[in-house]
């Protein structure tokens, strides 16, 4: 443990880089980062409320879908998570905060991601319900809906609330932000020791009490903190250390998060948090879902589920292949982690779900990851023609040119299909490698593993399938 805990602080600090530093360092970098996202999210909504209403001509139907979502990942892959310190649904929260100075703590009937878990299987259930990516008008309220949420939450209860109990899209982002290079961490233990006054977590105070920097609002006590859960990459606790003790360190992803049992502060040991558990186990399942959900087979398989159920309630077709979804792989979680308790002669079946479940993280972040990318590569370059008709919209000039709707995919198909089978074949090795080293520390032989490595192969091998399929091209129009 010391050794990795060397190492770790030995790793380059993005706070040294000249410029990159400075800007990271300077009080105002998170507003001026979220602003430029609330202009986005300004264009957005006004173009899906007023413009035009087919999707792909719409910056609400592009912007989220195709570009927000592969950048979203791309980042989270090669830099950490980045779109959290963007966000810009916290900018109004933020007023929230100060005219109505919450006191209330979050209720403790609700506690952890259960609420979080819940909003995600709605979300994505009312994605494919409703088609949100091809209706900017509903995609424009789903925006409105965000600030609005944000706002309230953070205006009823202190500290970060929103983002720790209800954000479905941070909740993306923490667990996709285990494969990240970076996190954020005390530089020296000795510093941390020392230190009086802890003003990472408590915040820094004037004399007379007023604020002057917060702390750690999702309760990450930096010398306790371990990997990237629960963090925004706000910075908060770099503005607040008086000792300039806050690194960004690069790190290997998944470095610090394989050992489960570690207590982490703000968490616990992860082998005891069914709502983590859950969270990953759900996003893996639904990562699939989503993708089985825009190739051809989907179409008939529904029209098959239609025939036999009698109905043609679309929705309720869709509730139950999430419900049969996330069974098909609950069952399978439960089946492997009883197989492996019997071949281990170890732990109850729980006991094994509990440690080897969160494997899946990586293979998850995979699918979703090379789904993402799949539009992104797509329809990268639709950015162009879609700013060109949206000035020539409002302003009624082609101010930037009349825009050249061929223009699309950032490679050839080949390419990115080929791209996005690798990434999906790094989520697998990170979920394969984390078995292992898992099994390695409980002494468990390769044989009992094998029900892990079995379901992840499989996994895998079904996503390749999946991503083989002719997929709809979301956001052109082109397919
Ligand atoms: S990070 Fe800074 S404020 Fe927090 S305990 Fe260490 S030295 Fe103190
Ligand atoms: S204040 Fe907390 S959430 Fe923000 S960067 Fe520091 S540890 Fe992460």
């Amino acid at each position: 443990m010391a050794r990795e805990r060397r190492r770790t602080l030995r790793a380059p600090d993005l706070l040294a880089i000249p410029l990159v530093g400075r800007y990271l360092r300077w009080r105002h970098a998170r507003t001026s980062a979220q602003v430029v996202l609330l202009l986005m999210a300004l264009v957005l909504s006004y173009d899906g409320f007023f413009g035009p209403p087919l999707a792909p001509k719409n910056v609400a139907g592009v912007l989220p879908w195709v570009h927000w979502r592969g950048l979203v990942v791309l980042t989270l892959l090669l830099l950490g998570n980045w779109f959290c310190f963007a966000c810009p649904f916290l900018l109004p929260r933020r007023l929230a905060q100060r005219w109505f100075r919450p006191q209330r703590a979050w209720p403790g009937r609700l506690p952890g991601k259960w609420v979080a878990v819940l909003l995600l299987l709605v979300f994505f259930w009312a994605y494919e319900a409703f088609d949100l990516w091809a209706s900017p008008f509903l995609t424009a309220w789903v925006a409105l809906a965000y600030f609005v949420g944000a706002f309230v939450v953070d205006g009823l209860f202190r500290g970060a609330a929103f983002c720790k109990h209800v954000c479905p899209i941070g909740q993306f982002n923490f667990v996709g932000s285990l494969l990240s290079p970076t996190q954020v961490t005390i530089r020296e233990p000795a510093v941390c020791a020392s230190c009086r006054t802890k003003d990472c977590i408590r915040g820094r105070f004037s004399p007379q009490g007023t604020l002057l920097q917060r702390g750690c609002e999702l309760g990450l006590f930096q010398p306790r903190k371990v990997g990237n859960l629960d963090c925004t990459f706000c910075l908060d606790c770099v503005h607040a250390c008086p000792y300039g003790n806050v690194g960004i360190r690069l790190r290997l992803p998944l470095h610090d998060e394989l050992d489960l049992e570690r207590n982490r502060s703000g968490i616990g040991p992860l082998t005891g948090r069914t709502d983590w558990l859950l969270l990953v186990v759900g996003l893996t399942a639904i990562g699939f879902l989503n993708a089985f959900g825009m190739v051809s087979p989907v179409y008939r398989f529904l029209s098959w589920l239609a025939r036999v159920l009698g109905t043609a309630n679309e929705w309720l077709l869709i509730a139950i292949l999430f419900a049969g979804g996330l069974a098909i792989l609950a069952v399978t979680v439960i089946g492997a982690s009883w197989l492996t308790s019997r071949l281990a002669r170890r732990g109850s079946t729980g006991w094994v779900a509990r440690r080897f479940a969160y494997t899946l993280a990586p293979l998850g972040f995979g699918m979703w990851a090379a789904h993402y990318l799949f539009h992104f590569f797509t329809g990268a370059l639709t950015i162009l023609p879609l700013a060109q008709s949206f000035v020539r919209d409002v302003t009624g000039r082609a101010l930037l040119g009349e825009p050249n709707w061929q223009l699309a995919s950032l490679f050839s198909l080949q390419t990115t299909s080929d791209l996005v089978v690798l990434v999906l074949g790094l989520g697998v090795a990170g979920s394969v490698l984390w078995t292992l080293w898992l099994g390695r520390q409980e002494e468990f032989t390769l044989g009992a593993l094998l029900p892990w490595i079995v379901l992840h192969a499989s996994l895998f091998l079904f996503g390749v399938w999946l991503l083989g399929q002719p997929m709809e091209m979301r956001g052109t129009l082109l397919g």
